[in-house]
């Protein structure tokens, strides 16, 4: 679709974000049961601190976004990011990571060889970490246009939006639904309601977060809140999955040992 690729780089978002629900997806029907994955972006460290031992006490995992440009810096709003140590005490527990390009770059505004070229960059800040499998890519800021969803680079990854929806059915692998605890999605009620959804119906339930801590940032949630979430995930009977186990479940395959170099 080259005239729409070209239209979608040249006009503005709302005509973008059309583009992006109708073409170019990469259709997959969802496996029959209840899946619900829990995801962390950019990511601050209270996130590691406070939502990490909710989760695994549930003996549950997450997928976690990272941006390696954030490691161990100070976001004005989220407050300090994750550094080494947080990265390597979430791999040894069993977490799941995903790229979230290195430099959090919007990936409208950035051509599709920018884009690969962060995508490696992340990866290879993430494999000194000792992180090499990565299953999935969250569009910053949730920008995407149809030149970066159908950026060579980016397409063995399970792709993840922000735009607010269950997955049912088949879903689009490189759009994927997901709710975000944000202030202005009404905190944690819109995941409350998916969650009341999927107790009667099959889906897949991705709810993303930031920062978890007393008045966390209009991206975060507070421990209150998210526990109270983590508990309506325990009485919704879905099973929890990281990015990667649904990764397997659909049998999609891993990124290419190109983008591993
Ligand atoms: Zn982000």
């Amino acid at each position: 679709m080259p005239d729409f690729v070209y239209l979608s780089q040249n006009i503005g978002g709302a005509f973008d974000r059309l583009l992006c629900r109708t073409l170019e997806k990469r259709p997959h029907k969802l496996p029959e049961g209840r899946f619900v994955t829990l995801c962390f972006d950019d990511f601050p460290k209270s996130a590691v601190n406070v939502a990490a031992p909710m989760i695994e006490a549930r003996d549950w995992r997450a997928t976690w976004y990272v941006a390696g440009g954030y490691c161990g810096q100070t976001h004005p709003r989220m407050g300090a990011m994750f550094d080494r140590h947080d990265l390597e005490r979430l791999a040894r527990a069993g977490h799941d990571f995903g790229c979230h390009t290195f430099d959090h770059v919007d990936c409208r505004s950035h051509d599709p060889d920018a884009v690969a070229d962060q995508c490696r960059r992340n990866l290879t800040f993430l494999n000194a970490a000792g992180i090499h499998d990565l299953a999935s890519f969250a569009y910053p800021f949730g920008e995407v246009n149809l030149a970066a969803k159908t950026n060579p680079a980016l397409s063995d990854y399970l792709r993840r939006g922000v735009k607010t929806g269950l997955n049912q059915g088949v879903a689009d692998l490189a759009l994927l639904k997901a709710v975000g605890l944000q202030a202005n999605n009404g905190g944690i009620a819109r995941a409350l309601r998916s969650l009341r959804t999927l107790k009667n119906a099959d889906g897949w339930l991705i709810i993303f977060t930031h920062d978890v801590r007393e008045q966390p940032s209009p991206w975060g949630a507070a421990p209150s809140d998210y526990a109270r979430l983590l508990q309506a995930v325990e009485e919704s009977g879905a099973d929890v999955v990281t990015m990667a186990e649904m990764a397997a479940r659909l049998n999609v395959t891993a990124p290419s040992p190109a983008m591993a170099a």
